[in-house]
């Protein structure tokens, strides 16, 4: 055998058994835009978990802003930044974002998991620390690998190990020490405790950095994100244009100004990938106008979560306490949770299950997500169907 057909042997084996474990996902093909609604095969599908918390991604506003930046600016930069791929448009949109957010500046990377996987080794060295939630967003966890600062983790918003954390850095003789940490945890739905966070890193002179993807326009006041709904200040926020801002792509890193102008100029993602095209650049600027605005969007976005609660908890269901639009439905093993899913796509539901690697073995879970293009009326029905499809598979009785 060649060594190619033997690596292709190894592939498929690798596959063969990712699948006899029931670990493998497929994909949906999605005929139309993204919405509360969308079509599958022809089927009109009640959609719960897409990360379109305000509803945006098929807004109106949003595609005409696009139109209009296309039509002046138009399609691709085929540059990166510094060479000669940024506009106006971009500038604007940073300038936009750290205002938004309280910041001193901000820089555009094509998503956040490139902000996240170049935040950290331009800012931090061999000599510092960097001490990370043990449930942090895979990019973070990539970003760290990439720097050279040294490693330290705690248990998922474990604010006495975070402590322990802090001191055993201290202790070892880090010059900088940055703690970093989702601000909302995307398989939980649960938030960060950034009061202590920032509570201890300012008695340890640490720095703070918030991953606030699955928070930026919806939580907190006008949607500032999850330091403002704690009522402090981090030191850096990094977030995606990808969820509650439309749903497209694009993300950023916000902070200082020295910080911005030092990634600038080393941030490996940003120096070496093309330029957001201004479509993108355009509509974000019009969801940014939207959101700033969107109490109404905000308040119907927590009224659905408390009623979604309610209401699989009345029929049921295990779920994971918490107030976020993230509502995980715990079923256990994989092959049930996929299982589940299929009985509530016969009726017309459309879920995803979560199992492992994305969560641990055993804690397989449906996530469901609320957003503000639901009705009222499409909860109800998902709500029977999932009384009916959680009978059939034994999740409930
Ligand atoms: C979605 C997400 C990302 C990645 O964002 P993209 O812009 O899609 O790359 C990073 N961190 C967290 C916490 C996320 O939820």
């Amino acid at each position: 055998m060649t060594d190619v057909a033997a690596f292709l042997d190894q592939v498929s084996a690798t596959l063969a058994s990712i699948d006899a474990e029931g670990l493998t996902k497929r994909e949906r093909l999605i005929e139309g835009a993204q919405g509360a609604h969308v079509t599958i095969g022809g089927r009109r599908m009640l959609n719960l978990c897409a990360n379109n918390y305000l509803g945006l991604a098929d807004d109106p506003r949003l595609i005409a802003a696009a139109q209009a930046a296309m039509q002046s600016h138009g399609y691709g930069m085929a540059s990166v930044r510094f060479i000669c791929g940024t506009q106006d448009l971009h500038r604007a949109l940073e300038t936009r974002i750290a205002g938004f957010l309280g910041m001193e500046d901000s820089i555009l990377f094509a998503a956040c998991f490139d902000a996240n996987g170049g935040l950290f080794e331009p800012l931090l060295g061999e000599a510092d620390a960097i001490i990370s939630d043990s449930l942090n967003h895979a990019s973070i966890i990539d970003g760290v690998r990439l720097c050279k600062a040294r490693r330290y983790r705690f248990a998922n918003n474990d604010m006495a190990d975070l402590e322990v954390q802090l001191r055993r850095a201290r202790a070892e003789g880090a010059r900088f020490i940055m703690v970093a940490t989702d601000g909302v945890f995307s398989m939980d739905g649960t938030l960060a405790d950034l009061g202590e966070i920032t509570r201890l890193a300012a008695h340890y002179g640490a720095l703070t950095m918030v991953d606030d993807c699955h928070a930026t326009g919806f939580i907190g006041p006008q949607g500032r994100g999850t330091p403002a709904a704690a009522g402090v200040k981090v030191d850096i926020l990094t977030g995606t244009l990808g969820k509650a801002l439309g749903g497209a792509l694009g993300g950023y890193i916000a902070g200082p100004q020295g910080v911005i102008d030092l990634l600038r100029q080393r941030a490996r993602p940003y120096l070496f990938s093309n330029a957001l095209p201004p479509a993108v650049v355009g509509a974000a600027l019009a969801a940014l106008d939207i959101v700033e605005r969107a109490d109404d969007l905000r308040a119907r976005l927590v009224e659905h979560a408390t009623y979604w609660r309610a209401g699989l908890t009345r029929l049921g269901f295990t779920l994971l306490e918490g107030r976020h639009p993230i509502v995980p439905v715990m079923i256990g093993e994989a092959p049930l949770a996929q299982a589940f899913a299929r009985a509530l796509d016969a009726r017309g539901v459309m879920v995803s299950a979560f199992f492992f690697p994305v969560v641990p073995r055993g804690l397989a879970r449906i996530r469901t997500q609320m957003n503000a293009a639901l009705t009222r009326q499409d909860l109800d029905f998902a709500l029977e169907a999932f009384a009916a499809a959680g009978k059939e598979v034994g999740v409930v009785q």
